[in-house]
């Protein structure tokens, strides 16, 4: 622990910076006078300061001590020279003889040559480096710790100086300084659409503004109350989580509570405000580091604690500031674009959808439960772009393309035009294929292909009629359940199910039951460690499980079917018996509603999901028990090629249009037809025109999608010859090639034909 006394310096020197700041002189001659004080305060010869170009260079922005003609001029690439490795490693560097490290690259024009010793820092701010701080002296010396953690803490003034925008005056004409720079990232589609409005952040980060302590008695008071104060709420979340069963949930708290306890940090804290920082400009400056190393960890574990620690010092902050956590929906912006690191479904539905044009996340794969609903809201969204939240700030200017996954921050005009053509393209074509709303789905040798809707939130039901779908061909129950905060009671699931029929008026719905476990989990619900949860214990093999569970939710459907035609599905059915065994649940619950003199439905049609690939082997078993089959071709694939739907290094290597999925997507049909048992497919890839093509060659009748695939695939549909499909299939299954896809012959095909994809 370092002597008060010892810090006298660093103190004196941060009050003087504070003057120099709220003095009303130029940017330049401001940036010049720091230079001056903290050469003088820590005894040195030379302090520089370089800050980061949008073009990724390093420019010398000031200096005491090297020659003045060099500052705007001299330059190095991120990388290049000392300084460059500062920038790129996000690291201090002290070294007695600085011209024998490895790195050392002199440049004239600064007369650098004379001095061997060399302290540097980076400048950081939310974990980007924004330039590089530097102290040099002639006679070789070792800089103590104390000097590090000073030079650290008064880098901290001047990130705020450059974040403030100040600094762009100044910067050589032509260029930009790197903080405000335009950025194109690139990261997954989740939900399609392209967005334009203004960045906000979902559980903002606290932007500090009071860096230097008044009185620094008050300010280690105010820390050590912030801290019992996050301790004793994360003992309460942590007991509460205790009353509702152990979850997911609680090991990010335990390690909350972990870190809240941790000695080192509780230090480093400590010894930050020493130095004459305000509490929450110590916790900021104790975090910069972390982030700085979180960014440069490649070990999602430990990537995984760090950003639990990031989300800590978040809740100091918030305490300390008492700035709400969560953006409040008077504050949104019209055209708001949501930034977060990770979103529970629950906590997007929560905002004014009106406002929201977008969602950017650091987390969330396509088939996270956010995205799901996302789609169903109709929010373009792009997920799994590392480290987005500490690249934006509130207000900046964003795009979001959710068909391809780019983003593009702070967007040149050029760039912004761009895309608001092909916003406008968009709305044209949506435009375009609402007029083929009430059009028959048709091919041209008139087959009829039935083209249903997924959904599962009350949100989805007004599509019904704006998209025109034959039906609701999958109702995903578990939406429900997953949105809650605790398990939906019986008279909860009974009033979404009838609200949904009533919507759907003469259409149809395929209730699903309850398909959890897997990816889909429940914080409220005690899960098991599985080594392979998709192979694990999920959905059906639940509910048998679980009868009391399935039983209930099969009552509500019954209930709110009565007097009406009632479909249900069981998904991940591996074995006819599972059937039987769901179906037997069913006609005691019906024996149970007919005792209690309860309506039944008019019509009841029990179906199966065909997700496992077993069942391609017991189709006969399977056919002369079920009114109906949909296919879930999401899961059937992911077990066909034994390659995670969610896991990207393996999900796009296989492709749905090759020959062992399309073959075995044929004999499905092909059985089914024997028995005349309607089959649908409910997949994503049925929602997508050209493998929709496909698989109207291989004998599917009905679709079940995205709503918005309604009209791209219906367009499809009336533009190609089913016989001729059917034939060119044919001839692409019975090749024997070995081809890892037949994408492009498909697609050729389309072309040449004309076909709308
Ligand atoms: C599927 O597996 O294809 C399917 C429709 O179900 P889910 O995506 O909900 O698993
Ligand atoms: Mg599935």
């Amino acid at each position: 622990m370092p002597l008060r006394g010892a810090l006298a310096g660093p103190r004196l020197l941060l009050r003087r910076l504070r003057e120099v700041m709220a003095e009303p002189v130029n940017p330049q001659a401001r940036l010049d006078k720091i230079v001056v004080h903290i050469a003088s305060n820590m005894v040195a010869e030379v302090c520089s300061v370089y800050v980061l170009r949008s073009d990724g260079r390093l420019e010398l922005f000031a200096t005491e001590g090297l020659n003045r003609e060099a500052v705007h001029l001299t330059t190095m690439r991120a990388g290049e020279g000392l300084v460059g490795l500062i920038a790129e490693s996000a690291e201090p560097l002290a070294l007695a003889d600085a011209q024998s490290h490895p790195a050392f690259s002199y440049k004239p024009e600064t007369g650098e040559e004379i001095y061997h010793s060399f302290l540097g820092v980076p400048i950081l701010r939310g974990g980007n480096t924004l330039g590089v701080l530097v102290v040099q002296n002639r006679a070789r010396r070792t800089y103590s710790e104390e000097e590090i953690e000073v030079l650290q803490t008064t880098a901290m003034l001047i990130a705020e100086m450059i974040a403030s925008g100040e600094l762009q005056s100044i910067v050589r004409p032509g260029s930009d300084i790197a903080l405000r720079r335009p950025i194109a990232l690139k990261g997954s589609a989740i939900a399609e659409g392209v967005g334009l409005g203004h960045v906000i952040l979902h559980e903002p980060r606290v932007v500090v503004k009071h860096i230097v302590a008044e009185d620094l008695k008050k300010e280690e008071a105010r820390l050590a109350d912030a801290i019992s104060a996050v301790r004793d709420s994360i003992d309460r979340l942590i007991d509460r989580g205790d009353q509702a069963g152990p979850g997911e949930h609680r090991e990010v708290l335990e390690t909350f509570r972990m870190f809240a306890h941790d000695q080192g940090w509780l230090r480093r804290l400590r010894e930050a405000v020493m130095t004459g920082l305000t509490a929450e400009a110590a916790v900021e400056r104790v975090q910069n580091d972390a982030r700085a190393k979180l960014q440069r960890r490649t070990d999602p574990y430990m990537r995984e604690r760090l950003h639990d620690l990031d989300d800590l010092a978040n809740r100091l902050l918030h305490q300390l500031t008492g700035e709400p956590f969560v953006t409040a929906n008077e504050d949104l912006p019209d055209n708001a674009i949501l930034v977060a690191r990770t979103m529970g479904p629950a906590a997007l539905l929560d905002y004014d959808r009106k406002k929201l044009r977008g969602l950017v996340l650091e987390e969330g794969g396509p088939s996270s439960h956010v995205a799901i609903v996302a789609r169903a809201l109709g929010i373009p969204a792009v997920g799994e772009i590392a480290n987005v939240t500490d690249l934006v700030e509130k207000g900046d200017g964003i795009i979001v393309d959710g068909s391809t996954g780019e983003v593009q921050l702070r967007p040149s005009g050029d760039v912004e035009a761009a895309y608001a053509e092909k916003a406008r393209l968009r709305a044209r074509r949506q435009e375009q294929y609402r007029k083929l709303r009430d059009a028959p789905s048709v091919t041209r040798d008139g087959v009829q292909i039935d083209l249903h809707m997924n959904a599962g939130l009350l949100v989805d039901l007004p599509h019904v009629e704006e998209a025109g779908a034959a039906s609701i061909g999958l109702f995903r129950t578990e939406l429900q359940f997953m949105v809650a905060s605790q398990f939906p009671r019986m008279n909860a699931q009974l009033a979404l199910y009838r609200a949904v029929m009533d919507a759907a008026g003469e259409r149809s719905v395929t209730f699903r039951t309850l398909d959890i476990g897997g990816d889909k989990i429940l914080p409220y619900m005690q899960t098991f460690e599985e080594e392979n949860p998709a192979l694990g214990w999920r959905a059906i093999r639940i509910g048998l499980d679980r009868p009391g569970l399935l039983r209930s939710q099969l009552r509500a459907m019954l209930r709110a079917g009565a007097g009406r035609e009632l479909r249900i599905m069981f998904p991940m059915v591996a074995h006819a018996a599972e059937f039987d065994a769901a179906k037997d649940l069913v006609e005691r619950e019906i024996a149970h509603l007919s005792r209690h003199s309860y309506d039944l439905p008019r019509a009841l049609k029990l179906g199966v999901m065909l997700e496992v690939p077993a069942i391609l082997w017991q189709l006969d078993e399977i056919l002369a028990r079920v009114d109906f089959i949909s296919v879930g071709s999401n899961d059937l694939i992911q077990y066909l090629f034994a390659a995670d739907r969610d896991n990207k290094r393996v999900s796009s290597r296989f492709d749905a249009l090759s020959a062992p999925v399309l073959r075995a997507l044929k004999v499905i049909t092909d059985k089914a037809a024997l028995t005349r048992t309607p089959v649908t497919l409910c997949g994503e890839i049925g929602g997508h025109p050209l493998e929709a093509m496909a698989l109207i060659g291989v004998g599917y009748r009905g679709l079940s999608m995205t709503p918005s695939s309604i009209g791209p695939v219906k367009a499809m549909v009336m533009a190609v010859h089913e016989g001729e499909l059917r034939a060119l299939m044919e001839e692409l299954l019975a090749r024997r090639d070995g081809a890892a896809s037949i994408r492009e012959e498909l697609r050729a095909y389309a072309e040449a034909k004309g076909v709308p994809l």
